[in-house]
């Protein structure tokens, strides 16, 4: 029986390429198909750039001074706050000894983990949130929002979300949602650790 990759239910709506779920509100691929991405050829965009400094602005003003970036690409935001970044393709992570492959490789702890457009590509979404908490008290999120055309489009995306599914995913990833809002293209969300 289909069941949500989020909070099991097997109350699940849609016959397409596409399913909702019709508890926690996930829209999820199914199947699903992953990419290889340590073989990606990374397209590296000016968009990138200007995310990480919108980003970063936003988060130095909260007080953030180091990040543990999981997905970080070619660790634009970690070159601008400080800490390290956790990427997977080769190409991306290039030379820069802030960027490990896995996160196996990080030590220590950080101000703040981020998660920068990758949850829509992971088929576990809440067992990669418990385990960022193992790395810092506050998270970042950020994802397309369902309604944005990439969102359920884009290559490897296998998730999408609206407010109130973002918001499911990470209560049951262990996080509380502080502030959430919505851009043009995106749902952001800065979370605190849930303590039981
Ligand atoms: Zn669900």
């Amino acid at each position: 029986m289909l069941t949500c990759p989020v909070c099991g239910t097997s109350r699940i709506y849609g016959d397409g390429k596409w399913k909702i779920c019709g508890q926690c509100g996930i829209e999820f691929r199914h199947p699903y198909e992953i990419p290889d991405y340590h073989a990606t050829k990374p397209k590296i965009k000016s968009k990138h750039l200007k995310r990480a400094r919108r980003q970063a602005e936003y988060l130095q003003e909260h007080g953030v001074d180091s990040v543990l970036d999981f997905g970080c690409g070619c660790g634009r935001l970690v070159d601008i706050i400080g800490g390290v970044g956790v990427e997977l393709n080769d190409v991306l992570r290039g030379d820069n000894d802030s960027i490990h492959e896995g996160l196996g490789d990080v030590e220590g702890r950080f101000s703040c983990a981020v998660m920068s457009h990758v949850l829509e590509h992971i088929p576990d979404p809440v067992e990669a949130l418990l385990r960022i908490r193992d790395y810092a008290p506050m998270l970042y999120v950020e994802v397309p929002h369902v309604d944005n055309s990439s969102a359920k489009c884009a290559p490897g995306h296998i998730l999408a979300f609206d407010k109130f599914a973002l918001t499911n995913v990470l209560e049951y990833g262990g996080w509380k949602v502080e502030e959430i809002w919505r851009t043009q293209k995106e749902i952001c969300a800065l979370c605190s650790m849930i303590t039981r």
